[in-house]
């Protein structure tokens, strides 16, 4: 499977990691749309949150957990977490991941346009 963000769990292609545990990876946004933006994202190919079961409840509190410290250990003291879960919900690549952004006075700007 031709994956940039399993390519980048597994080495393969480069990344700036910031974190790591057996479950995820997080790694800087290549085109950061805030001082800090980081795609924390399952080591393990999944396309979109609609691809998990009720079996992954506790993956996802793993997953909200892991975003908190890392914006802790970024000395955030607010920020944002956005999750694009399909073409409609501007998901642009299909392995799922958590935007975390933060650094600076975020805009209360959400929703179509
Ligand atoms: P989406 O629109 O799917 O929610 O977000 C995909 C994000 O992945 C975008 O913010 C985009 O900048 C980022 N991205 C796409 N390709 C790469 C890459 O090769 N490396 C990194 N670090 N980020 C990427
Ligand atoms: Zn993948």
């Amino acid at each position: 499977m031709d994956c940039i963000f399993c390519k980048i769990v597994a080495g393969e292609a480069p990344a700036r990691i910031v974190y790591r545990d057996d479950l995820l990876t997080a790694f800087q946004d290549v085109h950061p749309a805030a001082p800090v933006h980081i795609l924390i994202v399952p080591n393990r190919h999944i396309a979109t949150l609609n691809d998990l079961t009720p079996a992954d409840e506790s993956w996802s509190g793993h997953l909200l957990e892991a975003a908190r410290q890392i914006a802790a250990a970024q000395g955030l003291t607010g920020y944002r977490l956005v999750l694009n879960v399909g073409a409609d919900g501007g998901q642009s690549v299909f392995h799922l991941h958590l935007h975390l952004l933060g650094g600076g006075r975020l805009r209360s700007h959400l929703g179509l346009g």
